[in-house]
């Protein structure tokens, strides 16, 4: 077919990381554990795709899978933070879209790759304070937008009470979020002010129903204005992604889990069609692919960044085997 100009811009990369073992899988075992994911072949190079392999410890099972990068448990954020993203920064300031996912399991290490800890900052605090800092030299401006998508409803995290935002279609076919705030962010302080008091604001907002924070995306928008340019970083927090057959999701709970899996497979979808420049992306089959369909594809960058515990066999190939599928070419 038609190859246009951005065929490589619209690639999405797909990477992953395997977080170390916590202090309590150490304990559990006799001898040291040993990771079941593995880097298959040791080249590890940029621009360069990688074989992982997962093996199973207690039966002879194993699977491999192609990425575009791996980190190891040895490798800190700074260092996917360094070759994966601080690459796209410069682009934003010309007008450029760009988003990046942490993708995985509860507990894989999504949120602490995106926010990190005071001793270890994420993805988050790193991308903006080098978004800060190349304002001061571009003669920007900075706002950020922080909200959740819970069972395909929008809420603003920037809002007392997590008010819910209304998306609708504008003429143009866009979907516009109306009301959404945007906060102006001149500083680090000023930046951890705001985004703290959103994250508290995630874990209290829906009384009644335990840790909706793990089974909502939480999307932080970073929008830059330079001139009359203006440029998008997304940066996402997903829902953690639930295995049907191995977890008993009763009510409630099956519902969430059916439109978690439903959103993140519809943007594994999208993904696959981009990377196989397909003429038809599905960004409608759910609120998360509409609401990003300005920051995937098209001239925009996108990452995924699939994280895994370094333990269980049965959750590395459900979470590798879906970032692979959007991958594969
Ligand atoms: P998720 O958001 O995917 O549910 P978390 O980010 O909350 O997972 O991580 C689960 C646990 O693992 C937390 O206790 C977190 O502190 C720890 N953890 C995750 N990634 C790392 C890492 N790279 N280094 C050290 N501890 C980590
Ligand atoms: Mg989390």
């Amino acid at each position: 077919g038609h190859i246009s100009s951005n065929t490589f811009s619209s690639r999405v990369r797909v990477v992953l990381r395997v977080r170390p073992f916590l202090p309590s899988e150490i304990k559990a075992k006799e001898k040291s554990p040993i990771p079941c994911i593995t880097l298959l072949d040791q080249e590890n190079r940029i621009g360069q795709e990688v074989t992982i392999h997962i093996k199973d410890q207690w039966t002879s099972r194993n699977e491999c899978y192609n990425l575009d990068s791996f980190f190891g448990q040895e490798h800190r954020v700074g260092q996917i933070f360094q070759r994966e993203v601080s690459t796209v920064i410069p682009g934003i300031f010309q007008g450029f879209n760009a988003t990046v996912f942490a993708y995985g399991a509860t507990g894989s290490g999504k949120t602490y790759t995106m926010q990190g800890t005071e001793d270890e900052p994420g993805l988050i605090p790193l991308a903006m304070s080098t978004i800060l800092s190349s304002c001061k030299n571009a003669q920007g401006s900075v706002e950020i937008a922080y909200y959740e998508i819970y069972m395909d409803r929008c809420y603003d995290l920037l809002e007392p009470k997590a008010k819910e935002i209304m998306t609708l279609d504008d003429k143009e076919g866009r979907l516009q979020m109306k009301g959404l705030s945007w906060a102006p962010v001149h500083s680090m302080d000023e930046f951890c002010d705001v985004f703290s008091t959103g994250v508290q604001r995630r874990k209290v907002a829906h009384t009644g129903l335990n840790d909706v924070s793990s089974r909502s995306h939480a999307v932080l928008a970073i929008k830059v204005t330079s001139g009359a340019v203006k440029g998008k970083l997304n940066l996402i927090d997903l829902a953690g992604n639930e295995d049907n057959r191995r977890t008993c999701n009763e009510g409630i709970r099956l519902q969430e889990s059916a439109k978690i899996n439903q959103s993140l497979f519809a943007l594994s979808n999208v993904i696959y069609a981009l990377n196989n420049n397909e003429p038809w992306i599905p960004y409608r089959d759910s609120k998360l692919t509409r609401i990003l369909q300005d920051s995937l594809g098209g001239t925009s960058r996108a990452l995924m960044i699939a994280c895994l515990n370094p333990v269980s066999y049965q959750e590395a190939v459900h979470t590798v085997s879906l970032a692979a599928r959007s991958r594969q070419i």
